[in-house]
C-alpha cells in the first residue's frame, strides 16, 4: 500500500504526475509497488548492473547516484542526473522483451565537450542532443531485433526513438512528445 506521503515524494521526486502520464495506462509504474528486474552491460567501460528492486526503491537516492555514475560520459568521466522516466522507460522496455541477457548499454549521458567532437564527425549527433541532460540512452538487446525494439520503445510514447541498423542501437529519449527517425 503506498501512502500519500510516500506517494507526493514519488510525485515531486519524479517531476510531478506528467511525467508517470506520459507512459502508457498499465505501466508498471503506475499504482502500486511491483518488483523489476535492471540488467544493463556497459559497451565501452565493461561494466555490469544487475538489480532486482521494486518500483519503490527506483526512487532511492542510493539507487539514482548508482545510475548516474553507470550511465555516465565514459571518455570523459563525468556524470549527470540521469532522468528518473528515462530509466523508467528503459526498465519497462527492457522487461517486456523478456530477454535474459543484458542491455547492452552504447551511450547514456554525454558530456557537452564529447557531444561537441561527435556532432563535428557525424551528421547523426544533433548539437543539442537529449544526451546532454541526460535524457536519452543508445541500446540494443541481444536476441531482439532492432526493428521490434524500436516499435516497442515507440508504443511508449514517452518521446525520440531514432533506429540505426548501421550502428546496431536504438536510441530512446523523453523529450515528452513523439518522434522517429
Ligand atoms: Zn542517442
Amino acid at each position: 500500500m503506498v501512502s500519500r506521503r510516500d506517494f507526493m515524494m514519488q510525485s515531486s521526486l519524479l517531476g510531478g504526475g506528467a511525467i508517470l502520464g506520459t507512459l502508457v495506462p498499465g505501466s508498471l509504474f503506475a499504482g502500486e509497488e511491483k518488483k523489476i528486474h535492471i540488467n544493463m552491460h556497459h559497451i565501452h567501460t565493461g561494466e555490469r548492473l544487475h538489480q532486482k528492486l521494486s518500483t519503490h526503491e527506483m526512487l532511492d537516492a542510493s539507487f539514482q547516484a548508482e545510475m548516474n555514475r553507470f550511465l555516465r560520459d565514459w571518455r570523459l568521466n563525468q556524470k549527470k542526473t540521469m532522468s528518473p522516466k528515462l530509466i523508467q522507460l528503459a526498465t519497462e522496455i527492457y522487461m517486456q522483451t523478456g530477454a535474459t541477457k543484458p542491455m547492452e548499454i552504447v551511450c547514456g549521458y554525454r558530456a557537452p565537450k564529447t557531444n561537441k567532437a561527435l556532432a563535428a564527425k557525424s551528421r547523426g549527433v544533433a548539437s543539442n542532443s537529449f544526451h546532454l541532460k541526460g535524457q536519452a540512452l543508445d541500446f540494443h538487446i541481444p536476441g531482439v531485433p532492432l526493428r521490434a525494439l524500436g516499435n516497442l520503445a515507440k508504443s511508449k510514447k514517452a518521446g525520440g526513438v531514432g533506429i540505426y541498423p548501421a550502428s546496431h542501437f536504438i536510441h530512446v529519449d523523453v523529450r515528452g512528445y513523439p518522434a522517429s527517425w
